[in-house]
């Protein structure tokens, strides 16, 4: 069982210092440097998606303007300047959100406040998350004080929106781009963290927790959290997989190959749509999850087999390689096709209840079956394809008639309708 009072992962694997940060090579390196040689500018703008460590790095750095020892220029995390830092209580660094201090009085007063010296630190430090956030009327108040900083003060600005962020204010800012991080990096540091925790994990239920995490060390962390909670320590693949909400690779190849067989009824093809809503799932994600499987056969059989890129685990991408390459890879464009109209018209629908999104999904599954079994342009071409190589290496066809049966079936021969005209 898990220990009821241990901390929550995601805050006790915050990184406290450059070192510690996962990924963000670039800007750590850039911001420990200024810091180093005592060149950290008055404004920065931390751009990136939610979760990739802009403002656990905005908080590392001012702890390192403001450490009274650092060491190998890193915050040392015990001086009275770090622990207040740390715990929040600082009272010169502060963080403030954009989205609920948006109007211009609340730059204003933050603008009085500026004037005044830190009361105990070095410098002034203002994080100011989800800076987009900020009316226009705010944003230009807020422009004055970037314009004439005073000395002792950073202002470290964060924002998901990066376009909404007037090119006045992006003019004084230093920028730095904060990226997601990648989904095997984010594997092995998940690995790590069961290590140190001692929590036995399997490989695969780490894969399907950094994808559903998508970048963002928090999300990952957090899911890791619920699936050690769920699992009771014994994180499988197949419980986190249930836990995050991804159906298992089996299904979706089910459908496809009832789909593509000739032969299948249709009660077989609309079988997973039915168990999915009678498990209370959610039939929307079912279709777009369905699209991303289609997604990542036609990369498989064009050869790409990272787990990364195609977005499954090893082992799927090996079954389902073995199971579909034998198959005509344009069948799986048609499914692709089908299966995207159905999604964009679920959505232009915007459909009320799962149970019209079943009807919807059922009737577009039975066009496309329909239509897998039409013979295709691409069928036809295949098999011209053959005769063309059949002619060229010589293997005899005796008359042009068998030519015209074997191939083009219905092709009606001028010569051979009766010419009526002359008959008399
Ligand atoms: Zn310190």
């Amino acid at each position: 069982m898990v220990d009821p009072g241990h901390l929550v992962l995601a805050r006790k694997y915050r990184p406290r210092t450059f070192g510690e940060v996962v990924e963000q090579g670039m800007a750590v390196t850039a911001l420990k440097n200024a810091a180093d040689n005592g060149r950290v500018g008055s404004a920065y703008l931390f751009s990136g998606a939610r979760g990739t460590g802009k403002t656990t790095i905005a908080r590392i750095l001012a702890k390192r303007v403001n450490c009274l020892q650092p060491k190998d220029g890193e915050p040392c995390g015990e001086c009275e300047s770090c622990v207040s830092i740390q715990t929040g209580t600082s009272l010169d660094v502060q963080e403030i959100d954009a989205a609920s201090n948006r109007s211009i009085d609340n730059v204003r007063d933050l603008r009085e406040n500026v004037k005044f010296q830190p009361m105990s630190a070095k410098k002034k430090v203002y994080i100011i998350d989800e800076v987009h956030m900020l009316t226009t009327e705010a944003f230009n108040a807020l422009l004055k004080t970037l314009e004439e900083p005073p000395e002792h003060v950073l202002f470290i600005l964060a924002t998901t929106e990066l376009n909404k962020i007037p090119e006045t204010i992006l003019s004084r800012c230093q920028t730095f781009a904060f990226r997601k991080v990648p989904l095997q990096i984010m594997q092995t540091f998940l690995k790590e963290i069961c290590k140190r925790e001692k929590i036995k994990a399997e490989d695969e239920a780490l894969f399907w927790i950094a994808r559903r995490g998508d970048g963002s060390v928090r999300d990952s962390l957090s899911f890791l959290e619920q699936s050690i909670t769920y699992t009771e320590g014994n994180v499988t693949a197949e419980k986190t997989r249930e836990l995050i909400g991804f159906l298992p690779t089996e299904l979706y190849l089910k459908l496809t190959e009832k789909l593509l067989d000739p032969k299948s009824k249709f009660e077989e093809i609309v079988e997973p749509v039915h168990s999915v809503f009678n498990e209370g799932g959610d039939l929307q994600r079912f279709v777009w999850d369905y699209l991303d499987f289609l997604r990542a056969i036609i990369h498989i059989l064009h050869g790409i087999d990272r787990p990364d890129f195609v977005g499954l685990p090893p082992t799927d991408i090996a079954r389902l390689r073995d199971s579909l390459s034998a198959t005509d890879p344009t069948k799986f464009q048609a499914i692709f096709d089908g299966v995207h109209n159905l999604l964009s018209r679920a959505y232009n629908l915007r459909l009320k209840n799962s149970y019209e999104t079943r009807v919807l999904i059922e009737m577009e599954l039975l066009k496309i079956k329909e239509k897998l079994a039409r013979p295709s342009i691409s069928g036809v071409l295949r098999r011209l394809d053959r005769l063309a190589t059949a002619v060229d290496q010589g293997i005899p066809f005796s008359t042009e008639e068998e030519v015209q049966k074997t191939f083009l079936g219905t092709m009606v021969d001028p010569g051979s309708v009766p010419d009526l005209e002359n008959k008399t």
